[in-house]
């Protein structure tokens, strides 16, 4: 194992790494802007170190601020987290270059992720059901791009193969409309993601979100561990996530998990991985995969009681999987829901001090969250302060202890969605489960205020 690690993140997640370091008896060096100076995994922290100031391209995406952390700090290995530089090729090839083990798959393997047309067709290679459309890259032919939309047939969807974060996508209703949209998302993705490629998709109407968390070492052992449901969005984040999903055949997660864990091993994957699916009558359509620890993390941990963070780091020390597919349980039910600095029906972000800070408890209650009474959170980065996350026997159950770990949460100074989860935990739709990824907004659309 490890004797020292450097967290390459901030917030939420830094703390989760730092957790999971104190448990594995690693010492975890924590990074901060200046921004992050009161953060409280940095006065946690037994070292720490300043990488720039607050906006994160002279920070958190600063790679040479980062790598010389590392280096005055003797750490062995990188953990990027989520977001910021995690699915950064260059940067994990540059980690490694610097003599330090990324904590995460190959760049090679991010790079093959990365790029939607050559994950695609990874996947299809590996069996994993995808949205039907183009083989690969739109040719530049006309003529052949209104037989391909034919052949897959309307709606269908112009997607970016560099795309990311819901940018990069056209939707094209009619053949009049297809050549000028295709033009236009290829002129877009070229000044957004320096690729022009973009390739065609069946626009499916009304599907879910549904992904699958993967494990996997570098003895060629892989494992999946149940799926999420991720349908409660808006303007493609997601706002609240549960395992497992509502309604869906064991038999069809089974055969959709060990195609990804096929995909896995085919690939060379290491790590903890997602694959994620839109899911419409009763089938799975690959999406994309990331190839990072993802916000939603928790949920699973609670339904199989394994640590994923301490098993990503375990697997990047050279450790074997510490279990098989055999001895994996979905045990009852979890659901998480993100606490965001914004005003809950308008979206605003309201960074700020935090006057007031009461976290909820109690059987089956987890807070995943850096603030603290007095904590100012800063107008710099994302306004995700925390998640809140339940597990029960039953979803009845876990909805129940969400309702009471919601009324019991205090948070004063500035706003917070809160108020808009206590209603969703209310919502008749929402209760009954199996929600698709549009109902969030239509929700809001009605529920104006
Ligand atoms: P990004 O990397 O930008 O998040 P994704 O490929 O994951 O892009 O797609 C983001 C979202 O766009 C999906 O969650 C879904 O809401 C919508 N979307 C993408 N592809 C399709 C499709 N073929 N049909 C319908 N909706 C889609």
């Amino acid at each position: 194992m490890f004797k020292k690690i450097l967290v390459a993140n901030r917030g939420e997640i830094a703390l989760r790494i730092q957790r999971a370091c104190r448990e594995l008896g690693v010492k975890a060096v924590m990074v901060y802007s200046e921004a992050d100076r009161e953060a409280k995994y940095v006065k946690l922290a037994e070292e720490a170190v300043c990488i720039g100031p607050a906006p994160s391209g002279q920070s958190y995406l600063h790679m040479p601020a980062l790598i010389s952390a590392a280096e005055v700090t003797d750490a062995e290995a990188i953990h990027p987290g989520y977001g910021f530089l995690s699915e950064n090729a260059d940067f994990a090839e540059r980690v490694e270059q610097s003599g330090f083990q990324f904590i995460g798959p190959t760049p090679e393997s991010i790079r093959i992720m990365g790029d939607k047309v050559s994950a695609k067709q990874a996947m299809i290679r590996a069996g994993v059901p995808c949205v039907p459309g183009s083989e690969g890259e739109l040719p530049d032919n006309p003529v052949e791009v209104r037989r391909i939309a034919k052949s897959v047939g309307y709606p269908v969807i112009i997607k970016a193969a560099g795309g990311g974060g819901g940018r990069g996508m056209r939707v094209v209703h009619t053949e009049a409309a297809l050549i000028n949209a295709v033009q236009m998302t290829k002129a877009e993705a070229g000044a957004a993601f320096g690729n022009a490629a973009v390739y065609l998709e069946k626009f499916l109407q009304n599907p879910r979100h549904v992904e699958i968390q993967v494990l996997a070492d570098t003895f060629k052992n892989a494992v999946y561990l149940g799926e999420r449901d991720c349908s409660m969005q808006r303007r493609h984040q997601k706002v609240i996530e549960e395992a497992p999903a509502p309604g869906i055949l064991r038999k069809l997660i089974e055969r959709v998990g060990e195609r990804c864990v096929a995909a896995c091993k085919k690939i060379g994957y290491r790590g903890a991985g997602t694959f994620e699916f839109l899911y419409e009558n009763g089938e799975f359509y690959f999406i994309e995969m990331n190839t990072r620890v993802q916000v939603e993390h928790p949920v699973t941990e609670m339904v199989t009681g394994i640590d994923i963070v301490k098993t990503q780091i375990m697997v990047a020390a050279g450790e074997k999987l510490p279990f098989t597919q055999r001895d994996i349980v979905i045990r009852g039910h979890a659901i998480e829901c993100r606490l965001n600095a914004e005003d809950p029906y308008k979206f605003t972000p309201s960074p700020g001090r935090i006057t007031t800070w009461h976290s909820p408890g109690g059987p089956g209650v987890r807070v995943d969250s850096h603030i603290y009474t007095n904590y100012f959170v800063p107008p710099n980065y994302d306004s995700m302060i925390g998640k809140l996350i339940v597990h029960g026997d039953t979803r009845e159950q876990a909805l129940a202890r969400m309702r009471g770990a919601l009324a019991e949460t205090v948070v004063e100074g500035i706003s917070t969605n809160i108020a808009l989860h206590r209603e969703l935990m209310v919502d008749a739709k929402f209760m009954a489960g199996g929600t698709n990824i549009h109902y969030l907004e239509e929700w809001l659309s009605q529920h104006k205020r």
